[in-house]
């Protein structure tokens, strides 16, 4: 199978088509159209074998990583994703892989109403960069420096599951409880893009950015670029029930959510007027959200709690992941 036959059998179809799109797979450039006073976000993540997945991952796990990373830093912006791009480097035209891969792509463009609007396809070592773009009205992009002292720290969802799936999966962790290590793994495997929670965080957040790298980590890019500190509350980070059961030592599970990447959930800021706001718009939607600490005039300053005492992590060796 060549290059132009293996694009036409996975990848021309599109299995969700927009209007914007007026050329999509097929010519050299796609052609879109961004709707007016809206600004375009585009964010590119690569995932590689070894890297960012386990060699044994199947297809259908790797699609949904590669998009729900990419989703997720659009969420950060405020961003509503429409189109996606997909450069596709693979060792052989293996078909069975191909298949699995480009049904998870279908399944979730439909999903998230995006479409798949061109990509590259070469030989080589596995690798998947996707593009994803989307859109954010020009007056309520969610950046990272705009957290003022005073200002509410906030995170959706829970933390430290999948970093303690991924530990899972390389037998660094081990427990009895089977449900909640299946539980842990599939956070790991495939995270949850916050992308309603991010639309509903415009004009209302003044800091936003996704937890990719651990908590500890993000929660000071947003605090170096605003220019304040931070106050971390650890005993009221949000940690699920399989975490709660799987790692009994609660400092231990405090580790994975202080400090584990690839959480995938939104750490935000709020100034105290918006705070009520912010709370009724995401529970009017279910989204679970929790308040964490606050932010400081300690500029750079980093300061956990524990019942309002200082403390230090378990394993403080491990702030967050970084490649280099
Ligand atoms: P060119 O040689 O002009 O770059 P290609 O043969 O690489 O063209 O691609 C042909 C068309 O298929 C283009 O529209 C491109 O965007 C699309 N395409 C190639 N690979 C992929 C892929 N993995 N996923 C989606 N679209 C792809
Ligand atoms: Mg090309």
């Amino acid at each position: 199978m060549n290059e132009f036959s293996l694009i036409n059998k996975y990848f021309a179809e599109s299995s969700f088509v927009r209007k914007d799109v007026i050329i999509g797979i097929g010519d050299d450039a796609a052609i879109t159209q961004v709707p007016q006073n809206q600004s375009l976000a585009t964010t590119t993540d690569t995932l590689l074998k070894g890297v960012h997945f386990l060699a044994n991952t199947s297809p259908q796990d790797i699609a949904h990583k590669a998009i729900a990373v990419n989703l997720s830093d659009l969420a950060a912006m405020g961003a509503e994703p429409s189109w996606l791009s997909l450069s596709l480097t693979m060792p052989d035209a293996d078909e069975v892989w191909l298949q699995g891969f480009s049904e998870k792509v279908a399944e979730l463009t439909e999903y998230f109403s995006v479409q798949l609007i061109g990509g590259d396809t070469v030989k080589g070592p596995l690798s998947i960069t996707i593009t994803a773009q989307g859109f954010v009205p020009q007056d309520s992009v969610l950046t990272r420096d705009g957290a003022k002292n005073g200002d509410w720290i906030f995170v959706t969802g829970t933390l430290g599951d999948a970093g303690a799936g991924l530990d899972i999966l390389r037998n660094k962790l081990t427990g009895d409880d089977a449900s909640a290590s299946d539980y842990l793994v599939a956070r790991h495997r495939r995270p949850t893009p916050r992308v309603l929670a991010g639309t509903v965080l415009r004009r209302l957040a003044s800091a936003c950015i996704d937890v990719s790298d651990g908590l500890l980590q993000d929660v000071m890019h947003i605090a170096k670029a605003s220019g304040t500190g931070v106050i971390l509350h650890v005993d009221r980070l949000p940690i699920s029930d399989a975490l709660r059961s799987y790692v009994k030592d609660l400092h231990q599970a405090f580790g994975y959510a202080a400090s584990a990447g690839d959480d995938y959930e939104l750490l935000f800021t709020v100034p105290e007027e918006h705070r009520n706001t912010v709370q009724t718009a995401l529970d009017s939607y279910s989204i679970m959200h929790t308040c964490i600490g606050q932010m400081t005039g300690a500029i750079g300053k980093l300061d956990l709690k524990l019942n309002e005492k200082p403390y230090t992590l378990y394993d403080c060796e491990r702030v967050g992941y970084s490649h280099f």
